[in-house]
């Protein structure tokens, strides 16, 4: 008996009417597995990482401006509001819609779509003298919209709206939350931003699966101007990624005594690993391997199908572990692409809580994973936040940025971010535990 499916579609409806089950090798589970991968995979359609929408919109934006000088151009929406995954470029302005299109060179998509470099692209055309209101309007959640109460007059100023309510200026990415959670003008100074992160932590080398090796990653941070460098390549059991064996973690523990002898007071390379969360919570390598090591990143990459019961103790048992100072990705989310495990976040803070664990916002814009919703709960039960890169290059270290972007969504005051901590207080952190 053959399915006739050809559709993903089909796919779909077969799984909701078990015809899958039928099939010799097809289980309920199965079933069930399929129709949740499709249910997501049809809901990411239409939606782009953040990172790879901003520079084709601040490309439409330059060409816009260029074209019609006379015109106000402005990004608004999810983009601006820094959200991980967007729906395309919105842009505001008081020009007419369809000269602006002729003179972008905008395309229309079979469905009547605009299109600029196969993203999608919003206009919103409005007068002049609405901008300020419209540009406030599009850029916040409803939540936070609905607590502002409704702008109803025209200002020439988007900040005039917040002087108007008697509020410190509030960023836009920042406008996610009911006004009584926000912080007041001096808390919002004191956001995490690009320039308070001191230390780059969470890289990989040559060693396990990274591009360049220890020494070109080392110097390359040191050159940005950064204090330190955390390098944490894959542990043992990571074998697709080239994890460390016992051996190499010596041999690269010498090579980092090297360069720090090199850097002298400079700068300072710290030894570290991304030491697998193994299937029952464990860590990978003996105890005194790991205690050997100046920290220990706790990741899951393996075994990603679990309840949420299970993934939760699994973490919190790699975490109760006395080598553990940062809690890699917590949900092994890679957005559009794959959900995470379900976890209960609260009580894997609580557990980072009470033994001394950071958390990490892994800042690959694929994964921005812990979730930046996790944020205040994390800084009310004293949890530091990690903005890690996660690199696997030289360049992308710069990634931090956009874990910056959302770690600011989360409200994150610098002094919960670990990485602003500077090479001393980060030395005195790790004695800590
Ligand atoms: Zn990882
Ligand atoms: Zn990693």
């Amino acid at each position: 008996m053959e399915m006739g499916i050809v559709t993903v579609g089909e796919l779909l409806y077969a799984c909701n009417e078990n015809r899958l089950v039928k099939y010799r090798g097809f289980g309920l589970k199965a079933q069930e597995e399929i129709r949740q991968k499709i249910e997501y995979f049809l809901d990411a359609r239409g939606k782009y990482l953040c990172a790879s929408v901003e520079t084709v919109a601040e490309e439409l934006l330059a060409i816009c401006r260029q074209v019609s000088p006379q015109h106000t151009f402005t990004l608004c929406g999810d983009l601006r509001r820094k959200m991980p995954v967007v729906c395309g470029v919105e842009l505001l302005t008081d020009a007419a819609e369809e000269p602006v299109i002729a003179s972008a060179g905008l395309e229309r998509s079979p469905k009547g779509n605009l299109i600029f470099r196969d993203m999608p692209v919003f206009i919103y055309s409005v007068p002049k003298q609405q901008m300020p209101r419209e540009l406030f309007v599009r850029s916040a959640s409803q939540i936070f919209l609905e607590d502002i109460g409704p702008v109803e007059e025209d200002f020439t100023d988007e900040n005039m709206i917040f002087l108007q309510k008697n509020l410190p200026a509030i960023p836009p990415e920042c406008r996610e939350w009911q006004l009584a959670s926000m912080p007041g003008q001096e808390g919002l100074d004191s956001l995490v931003q690009v320039s308070d992160i001191k230390g780059i932590m969470h890289n990989h080398s040559t060693y396990s699966d990274g591009l360049h090796s220890l020494e070109e990653m080392a110097l390359y941070v040191h050159q940005q101007g950064f204090e330190y460098f955390v390098i944490s390549d894959h542990s043992r059991s990571a074998g697709y990624a080239g994890g460390l064996r016992i051996e190499d973690v010596y041999r690269q523990w010498s090579e980092i005594d090297e360069l720090n002898k090199s850097f002298g007071n400079q700068f300072h390379v710290f030894k570290s690993i991304e030491s697998d969360i193994l299937t029952d919570g464990s860590l990978d390598y003996p105890d005194d391997v790991l205690a050997g090591f100046d920290l220990v990143i706790a990741s899951v990459h393996s075994v990603l199908t679990m309840d949420e019961a299970r993934a939760t103790s699994r973490l919190i048992k790699a975490i109760e572990h006395p080598a553990t100072r940062i809690l890699g990705h917590p949900t092994g989310r890679l957005l559009l692409a794959r959900p995470g495990y379900p976890i209960n976040e609260k009580k894997v803070i609580d557990a980072c809580a009470a033994n001394g664990v950071a958390i990490e916002l892994n800042a690959n814009p694929q994964r921005l994973d812990m979730d930046w919703t996790w944020i205040p709960y994390a800084q009310q039960k004293s949890v530091m936040v990690s903005i890690n890169p996660d690199a696997h290059s030289k360049e992308s270290i710069h990634y931090v940025r956009h874990g910056v972007n959302v770690a600011r969504k989360g409200l994150l005051d610098r002094s919960a971010c670990l990485n602003s901590l500077s090479c001393d207080q980060f030395i005195q952190w790790l004695a800590t535990r």
